[in-house]
């Protein structure tokens, strides 16, 4: 009788093992690196909690909120490269992700190789 293969955490947004990540923490079947939690971060830090649209704001308030912004496309950005290479490595072919993604096969590959 063989033992069970050892399985392997991920994280649920980017697909990293926790081998590759700082910390993973648990929720119901869902797990999130510390990474994607920065990433998280950086949404929450640039859209206030009571938002009433960009017009509401003062140009300082929409400055300092440049920043965080472009940190979380940034991470954001990361993430979904680090998605499609996972599904490289696992052999999905560049016209699955590229139709999972709405665009070319060619354009998935051209943004992503
Ligand atoms: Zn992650």
């Amino acid at each position: 009788m063989k033992a069970a293969p050892a399985r392997r955490l991920r994280c649920s947004f980017c697909g990293k093992p926790d081998k590759e990540v700082g910390r993973l923490l648990a929720g119901p079947k869902v797990f999130i690196c510390d990474a994607c939690i920065g990433v998280c971060n950086g949404i929450l830090e640039a859209v206030p909690a009571t938002f009433a649209g960009w017009d509401a704001m003062s140009d300082e308030q929409l400055l300092g909120a440049l920043k965080p912004s472009a940190a979380t496309v940034d991470g954001t950005r990361a993430v979904l490269q680090s998605q499609v290479e996972t599904l490289r490595r696992r052999g999905v072919s560049w016209e699955a992700i590229g139709s999972a993604l709405g665009v070319s096969r060619q354009a998935a590959w051209e943004r992503f190789s």
